[in-house]
């Protein structure tokens, strides 16, 4: 993939290294507490720190930036052109992590709710609150293991867990 972002935008992604408190992160929480769910953040015990706990449901959140998590598919999830082999294994390496992490939740009995940032692009159908509470609502109660929002759909699978990084 090349790389398409503009300036101002690379340095808002390169800004999200330690990506706590986003405002992604922070319009799911919101959307969260006003469904009228309770939980914890940054739960540093369990694998890959997800962002968002709700013990009462056994469900984890986790708001992925499609640049650091090299999101399939995805036009924000590009190789930078200027040390592009660091970054190359840089993201393998990330991949490869949220894969294990992905994997050890799900054998410890959690469900997985990943929510790509370009979920929250205006033009998303998820950017509209009420819609992104209906749909996690759903998923929050009905649960499959892991479950992905991204700006191009929804999906419901084990996918992210069985891929090898690439
Ligand atoms: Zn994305």
């Amino acid at each position: 993939m090349t790389d398409s972002l503009a300036p101002e935008r690379r340095s808002w992604n390169m800004s999200r290294i330690r990506g706590k408190d986003t405002k992604p992160e922070i319009a799911v929480r919101k959307a969260l507490h006003a469904a009228g769910y309770r939980f914890r953040l940054h739960v540093k015990e369990l694998p890959g720190k997800p962002d968002i706990v709700l013990p009462k449901w056994k469900t984890v959140v986790f708001v992925h930036g499609c640049f650091w998590h090299s999101h399939d598919g995805c036009k924000d999830a590009t190789i930078p052109k200027t040390k592009t082999e660091w970054w190359v294994e840089k993201l393998a390496k990330n991949k490869i992590r949220d894969t294990l992490n992905c994997e050890a939740l799900v054998r410890a009995g959690w469900h997985i709710l990943i929510v790509w940032e370009c979920s929250f692009k205006q033009s998303s159908e998820f950017s509209d609150i009420e819609r992104f509470k209906e749909i996690a609502s759903g998923f929050i109660v009905n649960g499959s293991d892991v479950f992905e929002i991204s700006y191009h759909n929804m999906t419901s699978s084990n996918v992210l867990c069985n891929k090898k990084a690439r």
